[in-house]
């Protein structure tokens, strides 16, 4: 079983836009995403304990730190994937959620996919450290997120380079809040959809909520938050419906598609040194 598995990895992960860019990255199946998906529970400590396996079966063990948070009983689970240089390229998720619902959409679809992302990413040398982030208190007032960042000192948010912020995916199409994210980052992300051919668009949530990244933005780490939300989809959101009936597995899979490449981009380009101004 291992080894065909393997083999599907590499047909995966040579796409034609990857050739391009002389980009590989490393995609797990659809059915491991899908079964990940199904390990939610509507007990926060479960699904931090589920969180916690899911890091260390993906090779984190060692790196894998639990900061305690103010006011939350579950603490952040910070699980970091050294690069050649300390430049950071951060990725978030909430995993905590509101009791009305099961909390699949909201938000155990961003935070079951860290772990995923994490071990698609070590199977290659990265030259970006990723931090790797499982907010917790997110629902209660972004209190995970905001300990965080107000943790880091000068030179730590000097180094972030970027933070990807992933919440609510599934309902539909990835799509960018793109009134609140980082122009080049926003850019990059609508350059890899067009190059995966997915669809994708803006759709602005401010009059709704708020995520994660906000506290990022607010020091000045360059920050984009990757959703599903529509208006018609909306009412699924701290409510009831809000269970794994709700998530379309096809939409889900091509949004996990998206943040693998994406990651895989970023650390290329932005590792690159910026072209030279043209001669006068
Ligand atoms: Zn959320």
């Amino acid at each position: 079983m291992r080894r065909q598995f393997v083999a599907a990895l590499m047909v995966l992960s040579l796409s034609s836009w990857a050739c391009a860019q002389g980009i590989s990255y490393t995609l797990l199946g659809q059915t491991l995403i899908d079964a990940r998906l199904k390990l939610f529970s509507r007990n926060d400590s479960e699904r931090e304990t589920t969180l916690r396996k899911m890091f260390s079966d993906a090779g984190c063990a060692d790196h894998l730190s639990e900061p305690a948070v103010k006011h939350v009983k579950q603490p952040n689970l910070v699980c970091i994937l050294p690069g050649t240089s300390a430049e950071a390229i951060l990725v978030g998720a909430h995993f905590d959620h509101i009791d009305a619902g099961d909390g699949v959409v909201d938000n155990w679809s961003g935070a079951a996919l860290l772990p995923t992302l994490y071990e698609g990413l070590r199977s290659k040398p990265v030259r970006h450290t990723f931090i790797f982030i499982a907010f917790t208190g997110e629902e209660k007032g972004e209190l995970g997120s905001a300990s965080y960042v107000n943790g880091m000192s000068k030179d730590e948010v000097a180094l972030s380079r970027a933070m990807v912020n992933m919440d609510t995916l599934g309902l539909g199409p990835p799509e960018v809040w793109l009134s609140h994210a980082d122009p080049n980052l926003a850019r990059a992300l609508a350059g890899v959809a067009n190059a995966m051919k997915l669809p994708f668009r803006a759709v602005n949530v401010e009059q709704v909520g708020s995520t994660d990244s906000e506290q990022f933005a607010r020091r000045k780490i360059p920050s984009i938050t990757i959703h599903s939300l529509t208006q018609e989809t909306l009412p699924v959101l701290h409510s009831r419906r809000d269970q794994i009936s709700a998530v379309r597995l096809n939409d889900y899979y091509d949004s996990y598609r998206l943040v693998a490449a994406y990651l895989t981009y970023l650390d290329r380009v932005m590792s690159e040194p910026a072209p030279a101004a043209p001669a006068k």
